[in-house]
């Protein structure tokens, strides 16, 4: 299907927010955590790469956010599309959505990872006040927290979400968490071993994050992940 970019703007140093519409389509139906696949021809090459839909369903539009991955093929070619500018897009696709029934969770995303999180939450946090969230966002500098001001104001509407972001590189002025996402999973599933984890991003922290919570004991369906490499 054809994706018509209405709008990118930046959110952030080198990373875009893309927000599309199917023309054909009423309705682009698809569960929050789920991503689209899109294939274009870049510098005479046929590409596919997938992204996570960063937005709830919104009749036909969807959002996507994106950095610029430096000799990249395809993240470079979106940051060049102007509003009106189609891309071919299927889906969706994939299996990294919220569990039935929910259960008590902790949502753990770096970068742009953040985008599966962004489209789940609201539902979520909407229809279930008595499961416990916690969403732990690791990023590098505080102007790359994604979607910090949403994360924020749902911590404020719903008592049963924390909103926990770390810095790698704190500025003077941070007064909240630092350092890798990684030290900060034991405070955050505490005693609890019956919690599921949501986690997205690079290899290198997915798996990092699964060996540590393995070896604090839990089973490995207790762990729902989304790699992005
Ligand atoms: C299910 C799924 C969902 C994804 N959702 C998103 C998303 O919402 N936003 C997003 O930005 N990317 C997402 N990706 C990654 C995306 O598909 C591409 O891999 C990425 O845009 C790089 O493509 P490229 O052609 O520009 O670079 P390539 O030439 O394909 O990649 C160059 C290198 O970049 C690394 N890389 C891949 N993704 C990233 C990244 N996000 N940040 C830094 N390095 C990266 C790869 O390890 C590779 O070594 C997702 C991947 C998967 C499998």
């Amino acid at each position: 299907m054809k994706a018509r970019l209405l709008e990118s703007r930046e959110i952030a140093p080198e990373i875009r927010l893309f927000v599309f519409d199917i023309p054909d389509l009423q309705q682009f139906l698809f569960v929050p955590g789920q991503w689209v696949s899109i294939e274009e021809i870049v510098n005479g090459e046929t590409v596919t790469r997938a992204y996570s839909i960063a937005s709830p369903p919104a009749g036909n539009r969807f959002e996507l956010c994106l950095n610029r991955v430096q000799n990249g093929y395809m993240s470079p070619y979106l940051f060049t599309l102007h509003p009106g500018d189609t891309v071919e897009a299927r889906g969706p696709f994939g299996t990294f959505i919220w569990r039935e029934p929910p259960n008590d969770s902790v949502l753990i995303a770096t970068g742009t990872g953040i985008a599966p999180f962004r489209a789940m939450l609201p539902s979520r946090l909407a229809r279930d006040a008595s499961r416990q969230v916690t969403l732990l966002f690791g990023v590098r500098h505080e102007h790359s927290l994604l979607y910090r001001d949403e994360f924020e104001a749902l911590a404020r509407e719903h008592p049963n979400f924390r909103f926990w972001p770390t810095l790698t590189r704190p500025g003077p002025d941070w007064p909240g968490r630092a350092g890798r996402v990684q030290e900060h999973v034991g405070e955050a599933v505490g005693c609890r071993r019956d919690l599921d984890v949501y986690i997205c991003g690079l290899k290198e922290m997915v798996d990092g994050v699964r060996a540590m919570l393995k070896s604090l004991g839990f089973d490995r369906k207790r762990m729902i992940y989304e790699k992005y490499d």
